[in-house]
């Protein structure tokens, strides 16, 4: 017995109705795009594809990292809009808040119509169709759910596997359910090779991206008797490597991993004086109340921001709300 999709039959037919009538699609995602966010983008070029070869589709993001190169229609994201015409249809994918969408978000705005597909819990609505699933692993999950199985084919399939990978950090965190080992089982059936997925986008690493790693964990730091990690990369190191934000994936796991720790924090510089914070939590804290105090937002145990400032002044400001929580004790 499979558990069953959580989906609002009028809203799919609504998502597939428009799709069939939109003569010019846009898909996009977040800022920074991780798997699931590639991996949403990319498996429903290829599902629309797949349906009518014809569609004109366009993927808007950000660049990507090259371990996510290999899957199909990756060679059509596009950063910049190849003339000036409005979309029919534009999807937002694994995006909180429009803002989320970078440079994008003008395009998204002039759109005829708008879908937003998303996983996080401060998603309020925007756009004219929403998937707002807070209890859904992924974006990718939820792409599933709308989608016909029958109609899912070896590279949507990839795609879906890898964004549910990523988010899951490997079929590991709180939101790993029966269902998500259910959605993986069908897709494996499709063909995908979890091996393949597995090590070649989550934990092959270059020979810089092990060094940088021993050094960020080398130069961490415990605070608040040890229940508190963090850990920084300056621009000037990043460039020294020839390093991108990219190439720094699986640090702040690592960092959460250390035994006795509830909370961990990476920073990179992004640009001089202005850092990307990645927080994690072990359960007892809630890290996207954390982050939204500093203007980000993420999941109760996966969160970010970015914050100007040096890192000392950045992690004592971040520290206080910590210990705030840590003291109520509230597991999350
Ligand atoms: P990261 O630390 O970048 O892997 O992000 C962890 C989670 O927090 C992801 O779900 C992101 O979507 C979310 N997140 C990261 N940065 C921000 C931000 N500046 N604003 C809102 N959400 C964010
Ligand atoms: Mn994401
Ligand atoms: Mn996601």
């Amino acid at each position: 017995m499979t558990s069953s999709k959580k989906i609002n039959r009028q809203a799919v037919s609504l998502f597939f109705r428009k799709i069939k009538e939109a003569d010019r699609i846009a898909i996009s995602g977040h800022i920074n795009p991780d798997g699931d966010c590639v991996g949403a983008c990319l498996g429903l070029c290829t599902y629309i594809l797949d349906l009518d070869p014809a569609k004109k589709v366009d993927i808007f993001l950000e660049p990507i990292s090259e371990k996510f190169r290999f899957l199909k229609h990756a060679d059509k994201i596009l950063q910049e809009k190849p003339d000036e015409e409005p979309y029919d249809l534009y999807f937002s994918l694994d995006c909180s808040d429009p803002e989320r969408l970078g440079a994008f978000r003008e395009e998204f705005e002039k759109a005829e119509f708008k879908i937003c597909v998303d996983h996080h819990i401060s998603n309020q609505g925007f756009g004219d169709l929403t998937f707002i699933d807070a209890e859904a692993s992924s974006t990718c999950e939820i792409l599933y759910d709308i989608f016909e199985e029958k109609e899912i084919s070896f590279d949507t399939a990839q795609c879906l596997y890898l964004g549910i990978v990523h988010d899951t950090g490997v079929f590991k965190h709180s939101n790993t359910t029966r269902k998500v080992m259910e959605i993986a089982g069908v897709l494996i059936e499709k063909g995908v090779r979890p091996d393949f997925i597995i090590d070649e986008t989550f934990y092959k690493k270059t020979y810089i991206q092990n060094q940088i790693l021993g050094r960020a964990l080398m130069e961490s730091i415990l605070l608040l008797d040890g229940k508190i990690i963090f850990s920084a990369i300056k621009k000037k190191d990043m460039d020294f490597y020839g390093i991108e934000s990219g190439d720094l994936d699986g640090v702040i796991d690592q960092l959460r991993v250390t035994e006795g720790v509830e909370c961990a924090l990476f920073l990179y510089e992004k640009v001089e004086g202005q850092f990307k914070v990645s927080l994690r939590s072990n359960g007892n804290v809630d890290v996207r109340k954390i982050a939204e105090n500093f203007g980000g937002g993420g999941h109760v145990r996966a969160a970010g921001c970015t914050v100007d400032g040096n890192v000392r002044d950045i992690v004592n400001n971040i520290t206080p709300f910590i210990e705030q929580q840590l003291k109520q004790e509230k597991s999350v």
